[in-house]
This record gives structure tokens, C-alpha cells and sequence, in this order.
């Protein structure tokens, strides 16, 4: 049977972690595009889904609670989405908190490291952006930057300052492979791999982590996301199809004017392989 062609976005971010937007104002602006399906996923923290939910239900819109897991792997940062997970699961509520919990060190010690190149008050500066004081990203840094006038967009924020080599990047250990898979899990969530075209590994360590993934309990991909071109649409759907993967499809929305992919605006997934939500409505 055809599947109806539903706008969904299974990716995105609310003023709970990096984003702008207070999740009733982020489920606004996807009616406004039109969305019919919007999964919240904010970064190791599920407290706006249930704003979410009933700003979703108001406007008609199918709402798939998430989160969006940092990990480390191989000394790398990957980042897991859980969709349709129980945000109340208390092994996910537990083990969330404890990945947020270096969070604020992090970022004063970010802040020592841009005092030494120059940057003064860079840890309260940033603190500016945060709505929840303990979710602060390496994007609040980079609002920060942008706004004093340090660099003209987030984009070179990113470049000059944030990445691995750059003077504020302070590298952190996130949570296991393993105890985010099992979170999610546990949760009753489907478990995929965000924006995958964003990593550097190999194509040899690539494939390895695809099979420790698939091992655990993974079952989704991203295929189209707002990071990744259209001929990584094609790559990461024939990886979705030949390892037995669901595609997901996920804007990454964090803010009006600063994300390249606005939320609810996604071209459709390619042909051949099988959305995670073909079997949801
Ligand atoms: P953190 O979890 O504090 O390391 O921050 C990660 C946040 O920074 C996520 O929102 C990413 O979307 C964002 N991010 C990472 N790399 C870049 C980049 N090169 N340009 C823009 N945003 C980025
Ligand atoms: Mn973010
Ligand atoms: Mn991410
Ligand atoms: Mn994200």
C-alpha cells in the first residue's frame, strides 16, 4: 500500500537544550510549514516533550516524543535519537541527568580557554543563550561569540573556535554506546543514528560501528537530515538498505535564521528504502 505523503521531521531542538524556540513556539512554526508528524529531540534532556505534546495536539499535529543522546565512541562524539521513547522511564531520566552532569564544568573551563586567546568572560557570556542552566552547549558559545562581535556567524564560530584544535574546544566523555542503546530501549524507543554524515571515522571504522550499532539493538538511520547534502541522502540510504536499517528523516531545527534547514521543510526520503514511521498511522 502507498504510504500517504506525510511532512514528517523526526529532528529537532527547543530552548530545553541549544535552541531557540520554547517547544509550543518550535510545534507553531511547524504547523506554519505545513509539518504532520514532529518528533522534539533535544540533547540529553526529555523535559519539553510534554509542553510539546500538548502544543502539537492543539494545532493537529502527530507528535512523536525523542531525545537526542551524546556519546562517546572510539574517543568520537555520536549522537543517538530515541523516538517514541516514555520521557518518564526512570533509567532514562537517571542516565540523562548524569550525562548532562559535566555539562557546566565543561563550559567554565571553556571559558578559562578562551580567556587565554584573548576572549574575556566567554563562560557567562554564553550563559546569556541558556534557558536551562544545565544544558549548556558549545552552540550557546557560539551565540555568544556571534553576538560580541568575536565572529559574523555561528558557522565560523564553529570553524575558528569550537571544533577539535580550536582554542574553546574542551573534549568530554559522553555516554557509552551501550548505555544510550539500552536507555532508549528501555524507554520503549526506537533507537537511530543521528546526522551520520557528520562523523570523521574511516569507512573501515564506520562500518564497525554500524555492526556494534546494529548489535545492540539500533535499528534507524537518518538519512535525510538538514547537515547532509543530497548525495549523502543516496549514500546513507543504501547503508539504511543493506545493514536492514529504518530511514529516519530529521531537520535538526535549533533557531529561526541561524539553522540551514528550517523544521518541517524536508525533501522526501529516497525511494527504496523504509521509513521509520511507515508502520505508525
Ligand atoms: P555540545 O553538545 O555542547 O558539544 O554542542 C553540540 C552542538 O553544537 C549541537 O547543537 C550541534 O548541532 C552544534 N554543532 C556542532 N558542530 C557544529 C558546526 N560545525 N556548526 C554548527 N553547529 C555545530
Ligand atoms: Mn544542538
Ligand atoms: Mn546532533
Ligand atoms: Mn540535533
Amino acid at each position: 500500500m502507498a504510504l500517504p505523503m506525510l511532512n514528517v521531521d523526526l529532528h529537532s531542538h527547543s530552548d530545553v537544550s541549544d535552541g531557540t524556540l520554547s517547544p509550543a513556539a518550535l510545534l507553531a512554526r511547524a504547523k506554519d510549514n505545513a509539518a504532520d508528524v514532529i518528533a522534539l529531540t533535544d540533547h540529553d534532556e526529555v523535559q519539553g516533550n510534554a509542553e510539546a505534546r500538548i502544543a502539537a495536539e492543539a494545532l493537529g499535529i502527530k507528535f512523536v516524543p525523542g531525545v537526542e543522546i551524546s556519546t562517546t565512541w572510539a574517543g568520537s562524539t555520536v549522537h543517538i535519537v530515541g523516538l517514541h521513547i516514555d520521557e518518564s522511564n526512570s533509567d532514562l531520566v537517571k542516565g540523562l541527568a548524569s550525562t548532562r552532569s559535566g555539562r557546566v564544568e565543561r563550559a567554565k573551563e571553556m571559558g578559562r580557554r578562551f580567556a587565554a586567546v584573548g576572549i574575556p568572560h566567554a563562560f557567562e557570556g554564553a550563559m546569556k543563550f541558556v534557558s536551562n542552566p544545565f544544558l549548556v552547549s558549545r552552540k550557546h558559545f557560539a551565540r555568544f561569540l556571534v553576538a560580541d562581535g568575536y565572529c559574523k556567524d555561528i558557522r565560523e564560530a564553529f570553524r575558528r573556535y569550537l571544533v577539535e584544535g580550536k582554542p574553546g574546544y574542551m573534549p568530554h566523555h559522553w555516554a557509552s554506546l551501550e548505555d544510550a542503546v539500552s536507555w532508549i530501549r528501555g524507554a520503549g524507543g526506537i533507537v537511530g543514528i543521528a546526522h551520520p554524515g557528520r562523523y570523521r571515522f574511516s569507512d573501515l571504522v564506520f562500518g564497525a560501528f554500524l555492526q556494534e550499532f546494529k548489535y545492540l539493538g539500533g535499528t534507524m538511520i537518518e538519512v535525510v537530515t538538514g547537515s547532509h547534502s543530497p548525495d549523502q541522502y543516496l549514500k546513507f540510504a543504501k547503508i539504511a538498505m543493506e545493514y536492514g536499517f529504518l530511514a529516519s528523516s530529521g531537520s535538526d531545527f535549533h533557531a529561526p535564521g541561524e539553522s540551514r534547514v528550517d523544521i518541517g521543510t524536508l525533501p522526501p526520503l529516497p525511494k527504496g528504502v523504509t521509513p521509520v514511521w511507515a508502520d505508525w498511522y
